[in-house]
């Protein structure tokens, strides 16, 4: 009998359920609640749909990020170590809606305008969440009228948008010694920048954060031998780190790059004062050719060992000034899959679908995704899931382009032609990916 299943429906429904949670990530203790519901909805769900749910609580961890954090495994049939088994992997925490009043809709309303849902977390990253929970129970209900198992599992944590200290790692780290070993993940964070399926993600570059200080003397400006300017060293620092050449890029990965991100030094209303101090804040994304504790070394030895073009620069001999640190603890890792099976047939998923053929990139920030290959190094691992801009193909508000609508923005939004659209590439890629359960 041919299933009497709606996914197109069920994916809204879940969809706006998720986002009428206000479930912002749980750093403080009152928004554990919120966090601990959001995870219920979805587990009420999927186990009414057949899944088995275990919720998993960790803490502690690190010296300051060490709140509480609940998370989700879903799995219908436990997989054996060795066999196709697809997890997938998301996060229904979400960042503040900031000012509400700025929104023209409930940020946490879950409300239907012009052929979009709107509210936080619609695009980041609910709206794939419960595309893949409505994908994989239509799966699963596939493989129990045929008698075949469904290796499908599911990590949602309540931790990816803060410091993801007690979330996905973790969950991944028990998975591990639970003996659950899938061969395959699916990230459900936007992968597309504006239409849906012209991008598939295949890594995401690390980053690292430090500060790049001078020390120099106070004094008149109109006095240089009174004064030493630590503007000087510092510009010449920076330079010398900005002109470094990296490459180091992958096809679809760009090169390392290191920027500024803020200077600080002086008084705008003091000419005549020469300052005592400055400093930078940098940022280097990078990729998995590069160590944060390498990058850091390298950035020292720019400035112990400058290029020639340096070495003529009359203030070389103020390098010795400058003071370079770098957050170790808290740089983000970079992750490359070699494009393998898992996406030649998502690719080919998208062609059916959405009629292009998407690229294979590893663009963007960083996403949870960088944690799998610690635990489960052979696994390969692709992100699919809502365009970065709200699915803005339907040009029903394109005088909002690139300013409302999109993750983390004002009106965040997602069109429903491309959550249902997700919601049947997912299911088609579990059939491909697991068999087509005959
Ligand atoms: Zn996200």
């Amino acid at each position: 009998m041919p299933s009497q299943r709606n996914n197109g429906k069920l994916v809204l429904e879940l969809a706006a359920s998720l986002i009428r949670i206000p479930s912002l990530t749980p750093i403080h203790t009152e928004l554990q609640p919120a966090a601990a519901e959001s995870l219920d909805c979805l587990e009420r769900f999927m186990v009414a749909d057949g899944a088995r749910s275990t919720r998993l609580t960790f803490e502690g961890g690190h010296a300051r990020w060490n709140y509480p954090v609940d998370n989700l495994y879903v799995e219908w049939d436990a997989a054996t170590p060795g066999s196709q088994h697809l997890c997938f992997m998301g996060h229904t925490d979400v960042v503040s809606p900031g000012d509400s009043k700025t929104w023209t809709a409930d940020p946490f309303g879950g409300s239907v305008r012009n052929g979009f849902i709107l509210g936080r977390g619609a695009t980041d990253m609910k709206g794939a969440v419960a595309a893949f929970a409505v994908a994989a129970g239509s799966y699963a209900e596939r493989c129990r009228a045929r008698g075949a198992p469904c290796h499908v599992s599911m990590i949602i944590t309540t931790d990816e948008e803060w410091a993801a200290v007690n979330g996905t790692r973790r969950v991944l780290e028990w998975m591990r010694d639970n003996g659950k070993s899938p061969s395959a993940f699916v990230v459900g964070e936007p992968s597309s920048q504006e239409i849906f399926g012209s991008a598939i993600k295949i890594g995401r570059r690390g980053s690292l954060c430090g500060t790049l200080n001078a020390q120099g003397v106070q004094g008149h400006a109109a006095y240089q031998a009174l004064f030493e300017n630590p503007n000087r060293a510092l510009s010449l620092g920076l330079a010398i780190l900005n002109a470094h050449a990296w490459t180091d890029a992958e096809p679809g990965m760009p090169a390392t790059n290191f920027e500024t991100i803020a200077t600080q030094s002086g008084d705008f209303g003091a000419t005549a004062i020469v300052p005592g101090e400055a400093s930078a804040l940098w940022n280097i994304r990078f990729t998995h050719h590069q160590t944060p504790d390498g990058l850091a070394a390298m950035l020292q030895r720019l400035l112990d060992a400058p290029p020639d073009w340096a070495r003529r620069h009359p203030d070389i001999s103020l390098l010795k000034r400058l003071e370079l640190t770098a957050n170790i603890d808290t740089a983000s890792l970079p992750y490359y899959s070699p494009p393998n099976r898992l996406s030649r047939l998502a690719k080919s998923v998208l062609v059916t679908h959405c009629k292009r053929e998407p690229e294979l990139d590893a663009r963007g920030g960083t996403t949870d995704g960088r944690f799998v290959h610690d635990y489960f190094p052979e696994a390969e691992i692709i992100e699919l899931g809502l365009p970065e801009n709200g699915g803005l193909t339907l040009s029903t508000h394109p005088e909002a382009f690139g300013r409302r609508g999109g993750m983390h923005q004002v009106d965040e939004s997602c069109a429903i032609p491309d959550l249902q659209a997700l919601t049947l590439c997912y299911r088609d890629l579990l059939l491909a990916y697991l068999g087509q359960v005959e």
